[in-house]
């Protein structure tokens, strides 16, 4: 039987070849049902059976892949969750299908609640739920996932990914799924190659496939020809992976031999520890978010400075640019973003959102101004759009700085610049000369510009950052810096693809920030460009 090739959109980069491991949708009714007091107990062990599987994953998880195996994990201890499955049980309804409709409820009240950070959560449910009727239909647990397979289905939960063993290969395949998922951003952490938006996908009949996570590829049941190319591409990678580690040590030039800065973008401070700061000229954006999507709420300023002093202190003398929170557009947080409105991106969202709440922007800036004291911090602010925001700010700043010298409290007052991701502001930038630097948010900027949405698959194509609008905005902002004397950078995922590279450089930018994991494949493409940006 031919190879067939199926093609969706790339989640996480890299290529596999395994055995496909189906995810089945569980259903928990392949038992037959006793008297209610036999249905209960089951379902009680069935419960602590889930809640103690999820406690041993959880062991072995850091960052938000622990958070939300701990929210889980409260979820199934709240009596008042499995409390209608109980009282369906007492009137006679088996336990699979009365904890199913409990569950069900419940995720639908999640998902339809209006609130966006509740239905980001739903899947989390949703994994509970499928927990509790393996457990009652005594499945075997995803301990079975062979080592190297190729998970493929509709979706896949971060706990089932946290609980299967990446060293020894394997990848992701689904029929839905969104490169902006949680599972996506953990398989991107971990390596894991992972394509979603396939589409249907065959339930049964294939045995073994490929997944290209650069390309957004599934192979299935490849055949010579696709195995031959498989190997031949691995190989390359493997090399390439070689020749990347060994130029991230090297500085960034570009052919002629002069300087660029090329730092990096963190989104979770546990990614430090497997990075040599040697590889970069320090950390360009640190996407706060990470401590405002906690379970526990709102982060008090005794966890902002202790998570801004860890990155400071890894960074060492080089700049850390700590951007402050940018909740709202696709990124809800409970208790600080404004739910219901009709288009996020265009909303409250930024440095807008943190100028609205400034008792919980003050927390941020007070933290801030502390970490200050201990390395070379800078403060940005996200989703500028007028100049008056940036003069809002810095007066909240000194007030934070005010409040911190009156009562002792040690505290340096950090530069204060701004992403330039709001077209308004790269049309114009000299107008924002109160900023003391400007960063390009590339990925705003192109949809903003382009008028479509970053997260909507069918105008994809149309978010580019490969319009020359786009690149003409970025050499408008440089001329400006230039004039101005400030420094300007970028820090959207156009700085880490060498497709964009030419461009960024011929614009006249000498100063990118990308994701750790690309700064060799960047220096690499750099040392080849000449100053106009040719090849
Ligand atoms: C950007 O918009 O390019 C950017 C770096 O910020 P984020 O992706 O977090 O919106
Ligand atoms: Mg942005």
């Amino acid at each position: 039987m031919p190879a067939i090739e199926l093609t969706g959109r790339p989640a996480s980069p890299g290529l596999a070849i395994g055995a496909l491991y189906p995810l089945a949708e569980r259903t928990g009714l392949s038992r037959s049902a006793g008297t209610p007091a036999e249905e209960s107990a089951a379902l009680t062990t069935a419960i602590a059976t889930a809640s103690a599987a999820l406690i041993a994953i959880m062991a072995g998880a850091e960052g938000e892949g622990a958070d939300i195996l701990e929210f889980q994990v409260a979820m199934l201890a709240d009596d008042e969750l499995a409390a209608p499955a109980f009282a369906a049980i007492v009137a006679g309804i088996e336990a699979a299908s009365a904890w199913r409709a409990t569950l069900d409820e419940a995720i639908a009240g999640y998902r339809d609640g209006g609130d966006a950070y509740f239905a980001a959560r739903a899947s989390d449910l949703e994994d509970i739920r499928d927990r509790v009727l393996a457990a009652l239909a005594g499945e075997a647990g995803e301990s079975s996932v062979p080592p190297g397979a190729i998970l493929i289905g509709r979706d896949v939960t971060p706990s089932l990914f946290l609980s299967v063993d990446w060293k020894a290969g394997g990848a992701i395949a689904l029929s839905e799924g969104s490169p902006s998922s949680h599972v996506a951003m953990l398989a991107r952490a971990r390596g894991v190659p992972m394509v979603v938006g396939l589409g249907s996908l065959p339930a049964s009949g294939p045995v073994e496939a490929i997944v290209d996570g650069d390309g957004g590829r599934l192979i299935l049941d490849p055949d010579a020809g696709a195995k031959s190319a498989f190997a031949r591409d691995t190989a390359g990678a493997a090399d390439r992976a070689a020749a990347e580690a060994e130029a991230a040590l090297l500085p960034a030039a570009l052919a002629d031999g002069s300087p660029v800065r090329v730092l990096i973008n963190v989104a979770e401070p546990e990614e430090l520890g497997a990075i040599d700061p040697s590889i970069c000229d320090g950390i360009g954006l640190v996407r706060t978010e990470f401590l405002f999507h906690r379970p526990a709420g709102l982060p008090d300023e005794e966890t902002q400075y202790r998570a801004y002093l860890r990155m400071l202190e890894w960074a060492g003398e080089r700049p850390v640019t700590i951007r402050t929170v940018d909740a709202g557009g696709d990124k809800p947080v409970p208790g600080l973003t404004i739910d219901g409105e009709s288009n996020p991106f265009l909303g409250t969202r930024g440095v807008r959102l943190s100028l609205a709440k400034p008792e919980i922007f003050r927390v941020q800036l007070r933290a801030l101004a502390r970490a200050a004291v201990h390395g070379n911090l800078k403060v940005m602010l996200p989703m500028v759009t007028v100049p008056g925001e940036i003069d809002e700010a810095a007066r909240l700043l000194d007030a934070a700085v005010a409040e911190l010298a009156a009562a002792g409290v040690p505290h340096a007052r950090p530069p204060l610049g701004i992403m330039v991701e709001v077209p308004a502001v790269a049309v114009v930038p000299e107008l924002y000369a109160a900023a003391a630097f400007f960063s390009i948010g590339s990925n705003d900027l192109t949809q903003y510009a382009a008028a479509a949405a970053r997260d909507i698959a069918a105008v994809a194509p149309l978010c580019d950052a490969g319009h020359p609008a786009v690149a003409a905005l970025i050499a408008n902002v440089v001329r400006a810096g230039e004039a101005l004397g400030r420094e300007v950078s970028l820090c959207g995922d156009m700085g880490g693809d060498r497709r964009h590279l030419p461009a960024l450089v011929g614009a006249g930018l000498r100063s990118v920030s990308v994701a750790p994991r690309l700064v060799g494949r960047v220096k690499r493409a750099l040392a080849a460009l000449a100053p106009d940006g040719a090849a």
